[in-house]
């Protein structure tokens, strides 16, 4: 029998939030710790558990048809997938950070800035369309040590409470970014899972509006 596939995140922030939208929506997959894939009993589901920013590269290549991630992870790894619906969960905002004692009052006060950020497609595009130049210093994690320790004189950063900022010495002063989580799709879905995937989306669609 044909199986939609899905790939959510294995662990993280994400995680907890796309399992509760499946049982919400009526969906009963037995979650266990360390697996790679489950099944849902109740409706034609293989869930794959992976790492987010694998996710839109998988929908892609059809390893799974549809996959739960930030909009800031779609639009960095620029994969040709469709989003199909916003979900509402994992509101964040990719910002650019400055010393607390640095004085900033507008984009243009980031020309020449050495910026540390894992998001060097998306601060490049902000760049151009603004029309400024500054130098984009990429790295992985722990971003926001980067002016501390001399790395850069800015960060550009997932944010969401700012508590992490603050804790280093740093202050919010331009969004580059509003991303939340979001359903995506590849565009090579059989007719039989494309009506699954309107199942699904229907009911992801009634659980947002019990919400509002
Ligand atoms: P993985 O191990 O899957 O690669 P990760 O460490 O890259 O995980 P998480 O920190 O779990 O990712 O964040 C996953 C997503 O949660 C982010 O890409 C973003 O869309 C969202 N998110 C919401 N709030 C925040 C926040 N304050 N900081 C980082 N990500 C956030
Ligand atoms: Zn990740």
């Amino acid at each position: 029998m044909m199986k939609l596939r899905i790939a959510i995140q294995k662990s993280g922030r994400l995680h907890d939030d796309s399992i509760k939208l499946l049982k919400e929506c009526g969906i009963d997959i037995n979650n266990g710790v360390n697996k790679l894939k489950t099944e849902a009993s109740n409706f034609p589901l293989e869930v794959f558990f992976l790492r987010d920013d694998d996710i839109p590269q998988y929908v892609e290549d059809g390893v799974a048809d549809i996959g739960i991630v930030g909009e800031n992870v779609i639009l960095e790894k620029n994969r040709p997938v469709k989003v199909a619906e916003k979900l509402g969960f994992g509101k964040c905002r990719l910002s650019l950070a400055v010393p607390k004692s640095v004085e900033y009052n507008g984009v243009k006060d980031m020309d020449k800035l050495r910026i540390a950020t894992s998001y060097p497609v998306i601060l490049d595009n902000f760049l151009k369309e603004h029309g400024i130049s500054a130098e984009i210093h990429e790295i992985s994690g722990s971003v926001e040590i980067a002016p501390g320790i001399g790395l850069a004189d800015a960060i550009c950063d997932l944010v969401s409470s700012g508590s992490t900022l603050f804790m280093n010495g740093l202050k919010e002063v331009e969004v580059i970014l509003k991303s939340e989580a979001a359903l995506i799709t590849n565009g090579n879905l059989t007719a039989e899972q494309e009506a699954l995937l309107k199942k699904l989306l229907f009911r992801i669609q009634a659980v947002k509006k019990a919400k509002n």
